[in-house]
């Protein structure tokens, strides 16, 4: 075992030269700025809620509701009356479309084979972030959604159509609201939905005043 390795070349590293510097420090500083772009309106409290409304036409009544398993304060929605199937979806507040493809997988349930292969997930589906870190969910359309990414909507501008893709065993809307991170209660019309809870089945009817 030799104890006097061989010397070391490149002890030192070669002077950056001068632009070099500047380069590295202006790299540097938009590094730094992009992520606190990034991260700072995470930090923020979130703004005031929007005033959501029922995410389905203008005057329909719907059934709201839940069951053991769903999850926290998820909304599953029902027509009370007429055919589910192809039902439009509407924006519940306006804002800019953040997804709108497909989430886990289709399966194959349609209105010519409602009972055909369920998917997994939440199928074709949309997020709307409505500023102030408030942001809707739209699961299981029929069809891919009417919208794309990056799109601005209005409130009641229809998303899609209403279906049974990915994990449902029935034509209906899932529908979600989130603030930051959190799902919180749905409000309609600004006042609660009572969906907080999945540790029993529960149905509430509202009438949808989406009416633009
Ligand atoms: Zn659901």
């Amino acid at each position: 075992m030799t104890t006097a390795g061989p010397r070391r070349r490149h002890a030192h590293r070669r002077p950056r030269s001068r632009t070099g510097r500047i380069v590295f420090a202006f790299v540097a500083v938009a590094a730094v700025l992009a992520v606190a772009a990034l991260i700072v309106p995470m930090l923020l409290p979130p703004g005031p809620r929007p005033l959501f409304q029922l995410p389905v036409a203008c005057g329909e009544t719907w059934q709201l509701g839940t069951y053991p398993g769903h999850d926290d304060y998820d909304v599953d929605l029902f027509p009370i009356e007429g055919e589910a199937w192809g039902r439009p979806v509407l924006a519940a507040a306006a804002g800019t479309v953040t997804v709108a493809g497909i989430n886990g997988s289709l399966g194959g349930r349609t209105p010519e084979n409602p009972e055909g292969p369920r998917g997994r997930g939440g199928g074709y589906w949309v997020k709307i972030d409505h500023g102030g870190r408030w942001e809707t969910q739209y699961l299981h359309l029929l069809e891919p959604p009417m919208v794309r990414e990056g799109q601005q909507v209005v409130q009641g501008e229809q998303i899609g159509r209403l279906g049974s893709t990915g994990n449902s065993g029935a034509p209906h809307l899932h529908f979600e609201q989130r603030r930051g991170w959190e799902k919180v209660e749905t409000w309609f019309d600004g006042s609660p939905s009572g969906i907080t809870h999945d540790d029993r089945e529960y149905t509430v009817r509202r009438t949808s005043n989406n009416c633009g």
